[in-house]
């Protein structure tokens, strides 16, 4: 049952073979048994999973069910769930439970899926290798030694692993499609505005998304239509309709138009994963799609500028967290010295770094020298991948440009991890869909392929990520756990 996809298990649960409970204990045996190794949980919710899959059955034995009804699924710990503990992976929230719902959870609930619990990220989504969190590491499946990526690495690690087949990450900067790629599955940043950050702990708000893991593309695209559509609790919610699947099988390759930017096959790939890539780039070209060689020279700005308008972000959204409002407090004498104590023990590291790059941006005097040419350079890319879509229809990219790398390698060299974000940030500073999945395999590890269409494009996205995956049969594989 743990192999099955989401859109298999809706048949078998419709047709009544397995039950909703069968189904959400047959994962909870997979995460018993496997769990202690990968660290994918940081809190699992039994009790409530199995209270939930209880009424999916009413529901499905009623006719009633959606396409996730009884189907489980994991949720990064960044998304705020009543009553169940939520914590960023940070000390500062540890013990916080929140009082309401992400608007993401209310609408899986209402679909009747099975949530099973929280999983691990780096703290405050600041990261690529899930080593930030302050509670533990996550390992990857496809080689324990190595890292899931990040920052929603045990959202990515748990689907990977068959604990469910599908997962919510969160996307500032690459977070959903780079451990997507690390892990073999797929990721997937719908257009910045279609899914609601109501109730995602805010990092960076002009860049935060919400979107799917799962093993393969009608999977994610079920999901993404599950959680997406106008909301009117999130200021920047766009007035549009969730994702459509209706036309997710009907595309084709033949006569496509898709741009190979060459900044994104720079020496900054790695060879072994720009082989796999380029093996596939012909695969499609057999299949009529006509590859089209452009660039976009804004991309190598890409990292420098959103490592200023993401920390200046995080240092404004991260000022609520004083020990007066949420999460535990660390006592001192009077007002300032409680939350310089909260806030010096509460957050860790890269969080504190990311504040005081965050403030120094936004400062007077610096303002403009740092912040506002960010802006300007981001306006700039936009441009640039405006011009782009005039003539094709889709770019095609390495996800990342590493395969998992080893626990430990890059932990102390935070300039070395963010370059890894290379490929992925572009779509965040352009607001624009993207989806990794996976296309081969280098050094025996997982290799993503990333599909980065115009805002709004995301349906049209989705097909054709669809039709790749049909023209890539032997793409993938299971992860070597027992
Ligand atoms: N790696 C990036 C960062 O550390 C992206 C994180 C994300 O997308 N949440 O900021």
């Amino acid at each position: 049952m743990t192999q099955l996809s989401a859109a298999e298990l809706n048949r078998k649960l419709a047709s009544k073979e397995v039950s909703a409970l069968e189904v959400a204990q047959a994962h909870f045996e997979r995460i018993e048994a496997h769990d202690a190794k990968l660290g994918c949980f940081l809190h699992l919710d039994k009790e409530g999973a199995l209270a939930s899959a209880n009424e999916a059955q009413k529901r499905l034995d009623a006719g009633e069910a959606t396409a996730l009804t009884g189907v489980p699924i994991v949720l990064k710990d960044n998304m705020s769930t009543i009553g169940v503990p939520t914590t960023c992976a940070s000390k500062i929230l540890e013990g916080y439970i929140p009082p309401f719902d992400a608007t993401v959870v209310a609408k899986l609930k209402s679909a009747g899926a099975t949530i099973l619990g929280k999983t691990n990220l780096d703290e405050f989504a600041m990261g690529t290798s899930t080593e930030n969190s302050a509670y533990q590491l996550t390992r990857n499946p496809w080689d324990t030694d190595r890292s899931p990526g990040g920052s929603s690495g045990g959202s990515a690690a748990a689907v990977s692993a068959e604990f469910a087949p599908l997962g919510l990450g969160s996307d500032t900067g690459g977070s959903i499609r780079q451990p997507a790629s690390l892990c073999g599955i797929v990721g997937f940043k719908p257009t910045y505005g279609r899914c609601s950050r109501y109730g995602l702990i805010a990092f960076g708000s002009s860049l935060d998304q919400i979107g799917p893991f799962a093993r393969n593309i009608e999977d994610a695209a079920l999901l993404a239509e599950a959680i997406t559509g106008h909301d009117p609790l999130d200021g920047t919610s766009m007035k549009t309709e969730p994702i459509s699947t209706r036309d997710l099988k009907n595309g084709s390759l033949k006569g496509l138009k898709i741009g190979l930017a060459e900044e994104m096959f720079s020496e900054a790939i790695n060879p072994g994963v720009r082989e796999v890539v380029e093996r596939a780039i012909e695969a499609l070209a057999k299949e009529g799609v006509e590859f089209k060689k452009i660039t976009l020279p804004s991309i190598e700005l890409g990292v420098t500028t959103y490592y200023i308008i993401a920390p200046a972000e995080a240092s404004s959204n991260l000022a609520r967290f004083d020990g007066i409002r949420y999460g535990p407090r660390w006592e001192g004498s009077g007002h300032i010295d409680v939350v310089s104590k909260t806030r010096g023990q509460g957050f860790g590291h890269e969080v504190k770094g990311r504040i005081m790059i965050g403030t120094y941006a936004l400062s007077a005097g610096y303002y403009d020298a740092y912040y506002t040419k960010a802006q300007q350079v981001r306006a700039l890319m936009i441009r640039e991948f405006n011009e782009a879509f005039q003539d094709t229809e889709i770019l095609l990219a390495p996800t990342s440009p590493t395969v998992a790398f080893k626990l430990g390698e890059l932990s102390n060299d935070p300039m070395a991890l963010k370059l890894l974000d290379y490929c992925t940030i572009p779509a965040n500073l352009g607001g624009m869909p993207s989806v990794s999945l996976n296309c081969g395999f280098s050094e025996g590890l997982p290799v993503g392929l990333q599909l980065t269409a115009a805002p709004l494009r995301d349906e049209r996205l989705l097909q054709i990520a669809y039709s790749v995956e049909r023209a890539l049969p032997n793409a993938t594989g299971r992860p070597p756990l027992p």
